[in-house]
C-alpha cells in the first residue's frame, strides 16, 4: 500500500492548518481510509481540539523526535475515527534539541516509517519555518498550504516555497506542492476570489477546490474535543472538507 504523508503548511498563524488536518483527518477517516495525524506545534492546538488534555499526557511526539521511542507506543485512537501523534508543551524544546543533531531533517520520516498501515499521515505544521517544519517537509509526498484569502499575506507564500525549493535540493526530492486550500473564504466578496487567483498566479500554484467557507462552527468544535464534521455534521464548512478529501484521494 501507498502511505500518502501530506505536510499541512504556512508560517502564519491563524490560517486554520490545525481545523484543515483535524477536519480532513476525519473527512478521510468517513471514507474508510486509515489516518494517522501528527501534532508538530508546541501549542498543542490539534490534540486538544481532538479532545485530549496535553497535560495528561506522559508520553508525546517530543519523546518519539529527540529520544528515539517507538511511535506505537504514543500514538492514540481518537473519537473522531484517526489516530493521534499528540504534542505537548514539551515539542518547544525539541527544536532547540535538533539543532544540534545530525539528520535532524529526517527524524519525522523515521517515525512515520515505524508506523504501519495508514493510508494518509497528516502533518500539522507549528506557524514557523524552523526545524519541525523543515523535517515535516523532509517526511512528506506532499505539501498544502491553508490561505485566507482576506489578507494579502503574499510573502509568506514565497517564504515557504523557497523552503520546499530548498527541502528539495537537500532532503526531498519527491516532494509535491499539492496547492493552496482556501480557508475562512468569503465568495460573497470578489476580493476573496482576486486575492486567490493573484496568489495562484504569482506563485503559479494550484487551487484546491472547493473552498472552505467561513464559519462560526468551526471556533466551536475544538472546546467540544471533536472536529466539525462530528459536532455540525451537516454543515456547509464540514461537507467542503469532505469534498476537499475526495478530490485529494482522485489526486493520490
Ligand atoms: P492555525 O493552525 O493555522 O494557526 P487554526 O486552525 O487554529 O489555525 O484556526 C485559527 C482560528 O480560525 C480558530 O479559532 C479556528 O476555529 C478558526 N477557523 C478555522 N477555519 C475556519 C473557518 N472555515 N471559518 C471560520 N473560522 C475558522
Ligand atoms: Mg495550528
Amino acid at each position: 500500500m501507498t502511505t500518502h504523508v501530506l505536510a499541512v503548511a504556512n508560517q502564519k498563524g491563524g490560517v486554520a492548518k490545525t481545523t484543515t488536518v483535524a477536519s480532513l483527518g476525519a473527512a478521510l477517516a468517513e471514507q474508510g481510509q486509515k489516518v494517522l495525524l501528527v501534532d508538530l506545534d508546541p501549542q498543542a492546538c490539534l490534540t486538544f481540539s481532538l479532545g485530549i488534555d496535553p497535560e495528561d499526557l506522559e508520553l508525546s511526539v517530543h519523546h518519539v523526535l529527540t529520544k528515539g521511542l517507538d511511535p506505537t507506543e504514543v500514538i492514540i485512537e481518537t473519537d473522531d475515527g484517526v489516530d493521534l501523534l499528540p504534542a505537548t508543551i514539551e515539542l518547544a524544546r525539541a527544536e532547540a534539541d535538533l539543532l544540534t543533531r545530525t539528520g535532524r531533517e529526517y527524524v519525522i520520516r523515521g517515525a512515520i516509517e515505524d508506523t504501519s498501515g495508514y493510508d494518509w499521515v497528516l502533518l500539522d505544521c507549528p506557524p514557523s519555518l524552523g526545524v519541525l517544519t523543515v523535517a515535516a517537509l523532509t517526511a512528506a509526498t506532499g505539501v498544502l498550504i491553508p490561505l485566507q484569502c482576506e489578507t494579502l499575506s503574499h510573502r509568506g507564500v514565497g517564504q515557504l516555497l523557497d523552503t520546499v525549493h530548498d527541502v528539495r535540493r537537500f532532503t526531498n526530492r519527491d516532494l509535491e506542492v499539492w496547492g493552496v486550500l482556501p480557508t475562512m473564504f468569503d465568495g460573497r466578496t470578489t476580493h476573496s476570489r482576486t486575492v486567490l487567483e493573484t496568489i495562484s498566479e504569482t506563485y503559479d500554484l494550484a487551487v484546491i477546490e472547493p473552498p472552505i467557507p467561513k464559519s462560526i462552527r468551526f471556533a466551536e468544535a475544538p472546546a467540544a474535543g471533536r472536529s466539525i464534521l462530528k459536532t455540525s455534521r451537516s454543515n456547509k464548512g464540514a461537507q467542503a472538507y469532505r469534498d476537499v478529501a475526495t478530490a485529494l484521494r482522485a489526486r493520490a
